[in-house]
């Protein structure tokens, strides 16, 4: 009810002001156009950039391309004059992690994956018992400081099995064939472990490896038919030693949030944040598959550079914002959000007075259920309304005057399963109290697919929605008062 009442008066105050077009502003606007965009993102998503995972060649050929553009459209390079926001990341590889069966190393990934986290110098052998499933007749008295084989384990009853003392936990899976099914694809993160911004020296140890059935067989010097039949009678199987060893190397991967900066007038204090994300997931191993991650976030990217450079002409002519803006393409969204988390712990200026966000991630593509309706020009607005009762009044008046896209607030709501609120770079603004908007098109079957490429975006829509983000970015460093943050209590659905 309330938000009724609220969308009425707001709409009663766009009516009200929605002919009122600002000449220079539209003179600006105009000049993002559906070409500059495919033009620069036919550059951001070719082979050439390899996907821009992070850390990656590729994503520094991306970076130069960033900082040439940026460099020659005029704007000023923040981080003691460069354009780089640089810092380390860290990610383990096990690679060197192996289990002996009695015959052969086998090697992380072949038949069996670890999850765990150890460093050891050399093998280590241990002594090991079957104890079936997990259950309340488990007996734990024999397993303290040994290896244990155990059958279809969950979360906890691995910590009970560490709790008991175990020192390695050998997990089978109930459905070997769906396991050995996954084991390619789960062998890959197994391997290289998540980035982090820790090396992650004092973590917890804890030893797990999940293997075939075949594998735990052969530890135990058994047949799998005498395993699985020995799970209600674990004592049938007799201990074994056990020969692994767990080696951890931590790679260190140099990277950088690309930023640019636009000095305002008499407000130039204050700060208003534009971003995207300009890595994507890359390529495989040989280079033979490349995700070039057009929509995902080359359109993003490519709407931050024609924003930047629709406000950087304008300024050359004489015409500069009243607040400054920050221009900002950020590294290791697709590991986890992590540049953003990094400029948010590590602003460039101070975050008291950074007024808003405006976050494009994937704005190129028309989603199936608009391509199906004939509606192609939408974007989903999500956010708006979270942290500012002003906020979406400004963007609903930006496109009402300006761009007359049609404005689809459905992931605003809470119960919303996908969450996308969460899942993108705005979120480390807003988790700090800075209201955002974040500008999207919805997924659709290329998403995170090697078949995200530039020859199917829609470049006449991503224009216009670019042209949104323009118009909402021109009002927002040029009125008066910067918008509040009056709806703190929305804060409790960050989580
Ligand atoms: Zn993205």
């Amino acid at each position: 009810m309330r938000k009724l009442i609220f969308s009425a008066w707001a709409l009663l105050l766009i009516g009200s002001l929605a002919l009122a077009q600002d000449a220079t502003a539209v003179k600006y606007g105009n000049t993002i156009t559906p070409e500059d965009m495919r033009a620069k993102l036919t550059v951001l998503a070719s082979d050439d950039f390899g996907g821009r995972e992070t850390g990656t060649e590729g994503q520094k050929k991306a970076s130069r391309f960033l900082e040439d553009f940026y460099k020659k459209i005029g704007l000023a390079g923040p981080v003691d004059g460069t354009y780089r926001q640089k810092f380390s990341l860290y990610q383990a590889d096990w690679s060197e992690v192996y289990i002996h069966d009695g015959k052969n190393k086998k090697m992380n990934g072949d038949e069996f994956i670890f999850l765990g986290n150890a460093d050891m110098d050399k093998e280590m052998r241990l002594n090991t018992v079957f104890v079936g499933k997990v259950t309340e007749d488990t007996d734990f008295s024999a397993i303290a400081d040994k290896g244990v084989v155990v059958v279809g384990a969950n979360r906890n009853q691995l910590a009970k099995l560490r709790e008991e003392g175990a020192k390695a936990i050998f997990v089978v899976n109930e459905n070997d064939e769906r396991f050995k099914q996954m084991l390619p694809r789960q062998a890959r993160s197994a391997i290289q472990g998540r980035m982090t911004f820790d090396n992650g020296s004092d973590a917890a140890e804890s030893i797990v490896f999940y293997v075939t059935q075949q594998l735990a067989a052969d530890l135990l010097k058994v047949d799998t038919e005498e395993m699985l039949a020995a799970i209600d009678s674990p004592s049938d199987v007799k201990e074994r030693k056990v020969r692994f060893q767990v080696k951890k190397n931590i790679n260190e991967i140099a990277t950088e949030n690309m930023v640019a900066f636009l000095e305002g007038t008499d407000l130039k204090d204050e700060v208003l944040v534009i971003s995207s994300h300009f890595d994507h997931i890359g390529q495989n191993e040989d280079g033979t598959v490349i995700n070039n991650g057009a929509d995902d976030d080359g359109s993003g990217t490519t709407g931050v550079m024609e924003v930047a450079e629709a406000f950087a002409q304008a300024a050359q002519d004489g015409v500069r914002p009243r607040r400054s803006i920050l221009f900002i393409n950020v590294t290791g969204e697709e590991k986890g959000l992590l540049g953003s988390a990094y400029y948010a712990d590590n602003p460039l200026f101070p975050i008291e007075k950074t007024v808003n966000n405006l976050n494009i991630d994937m704005i190129g593509r028309v989603d199936p259920e608009h391509e199906e309706s004939g509606n192609r020009d939408y974007v989903y607005v999500i956010g708006s309304e979270k942290l500012s009762s002003h906020l979406k009044i400004i963007s609903e008046y930006a496109n009402i005057t300006y761009t007359g896209l049609d404005l689809d607030y459905r992931f605003d709501d809470p119960d919303d399963r996908n969450r996308f609120y969460y899942r993108s770079d705005h979120y480390n603004f807003a988790k700090k109290g800075i209201p955002i908007i974040f500008y999207f098109n919805g997924v659709h079957p290329d998403y995170h697919r090697p078949t995200d490429t530039v020859d199917k975006i829609t470049f006449d829509v991503m224009a216009k929605r670019a042209q949104l983000v323009f118009h909402t970015a021109w009002i927002l460093a040029n009125r008066d008062e910067r918008t509040p943050v009056d709806k703190e209590d929305d804060m409790e659905y960050n989580r």
